[in-house]
């Protein structure tokens, strides 16, 4: 098997910086894609994985799941892509096809547990992924999204997880014009998840800490916005909301937006901190309320998410960094100081 050694930005253990290193990409299969990659957004769950917020890992891992670039070479059966064409990669590079998720299309709850771009065994090889904190990536064609033309490339890449873990929710729970969604935590997620209920129509409400954050929410189309320091404000709110996304990425006081929530209300979980949830059954019971979770989406809700961004003009808020600023990013991340998202250079690798 012929390997290709590639630059990598990643971390050796769960406590110390990320350091340069070098990994090993695998031969291009029939099936793969060789993407060169130009740019790589920094997710909370980049943090959250190597820090062992959700379990111990394996190091050395390189993450990073917000992934564009250019195809580089393609394997002897491949047909959906090309040579040269502008493409992603996201959350899941595999899943098993077979099982009853993955045969209705819903790849990213695959039963067998699917291929995540970092930290997961790679069917492939055996050997365990890693992310795109890196100058390139092997990837089965399946699992490679098409970017259509008119966006521009370092702002696509926080769509590949950030763009579709909105998306997903407020296409699932049918928003449009009459729901009021609340989105909890306005970071990487919670921005786009403010730009998409507000182009799909619906009343929006931003959900933040403090009132630093208040401009840009109603910049990007929020139509009200909630301190939620602020007591009083978080009180004329209740019932007022349809449907809540929670971006947050600690735990929160989940009783005080369940009151937020009018009847038959739903609460979607998709910020994903180490702690668990206490939910009060009277929390729920009054009105009839329910909390969901979501995760990602899948490969075909992805380029459906990407052409609605294109047709619609939507892109992420975004900051390029080069690799030695990564490390200060992700404090910048942890301290809640990203306006909206980190993109990285991968070129300065
Ligand atoms: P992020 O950019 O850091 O945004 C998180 C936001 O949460 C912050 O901007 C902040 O909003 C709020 N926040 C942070 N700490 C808080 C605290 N202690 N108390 C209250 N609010 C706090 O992170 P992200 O990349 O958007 O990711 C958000 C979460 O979603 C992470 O847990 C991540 O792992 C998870 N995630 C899940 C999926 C999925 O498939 N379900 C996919 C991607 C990410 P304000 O400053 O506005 O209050
Ligand atoms: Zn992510």
């Amino acid at each position: 098997m012929t390997t290709t050694t590639v630059k990598a930005y990643g971390a050796v253990d769960a406590t110390g910086p990320l350091v340069a290193l070098t990994i090993e990409r695998r031969e291009v299969g029939p099936h793969d894609v060789l993407i060169d990659i130009d740019y790589a957004g920094i997710c909370h769950s980049d943090i959250h994985t190597i820090r062992g917020d959700w379990g111990p890992i394996t190091y050395p891992q390189v993450v990073g799941h917000e992934i564009v670039g250019r195809v580089a070479a393609i394997g002897s059966a491949v047909t959906r892509h090309r040579v040269g064409d502008l493409v992603g990669v996201g959350c899941q590079s595999n899943s098993c096809g077979e099982c009853a998720q993955c045969l209705q299309g819903h790849d990213q709850y695959c039963l067998r547990g699917n291929t995540q771009t970092y930290n997961s065994i790679d069917p492939a090889d055996g050997t365990i992924t890693q992310g795109g904190y890196s100058q390139a990536v092997v990837t089965n064609e399946d699992y490679v999204l098409a970017i259509p033309a008119g966006l521009d490339p370092a702002k696509t890449a926080p769509l590949l997880c950030a763009g579709i873990t909105t998306y997903s929710p407020l296409r699932h729970w049918n928003v449009g014009p009459g729901t009021r969604v609340g989105v909890v935590g306005m970071g990487g997620l919670g921005h786009m998840g403010v730009k998409f209920a507000a182009a799909l129509g619906a009343d929006v409400t931003v959900l933040s800490r403090g009132t630093a954050k208040r401009e840009d929410a109603l910049t990007f189309g929020a139509h009200r916005y909630v301190d939620t320091t602020d007591r009083e404000a978080m009180r004329e709110l209740r019932g007022g909301l349809d449907l809540i996304i929670n971006t947050v990425s600690a735990g929160i006081d989940i009783r005080a937006y369940l009151s937020l929530l009018d009847i038959d209300g739903t609460l979607v979980v998709v910020g994903a901190p180490a702690e668990p949830f206490s939910v009060p059954a009277f929390s729920l019971i009054p009105a009839r309320r329910s909390i969901a979770g979501s995760t990602t989406g899948s490969i075909t809700e992805i380029q459906e998410m990407l052409d609605f961004c294109a047709e619609n003009g939507i892109h992420p808020e975004t900051e390029l960094v080069s690799a030695d600023q990564i490390n200060d990013a992700w404090e910048r991340v942890l301290s809640a100081d990203v306006r909206y998202r980190f993109v990285i250079d991968t070129k300065t690798l």
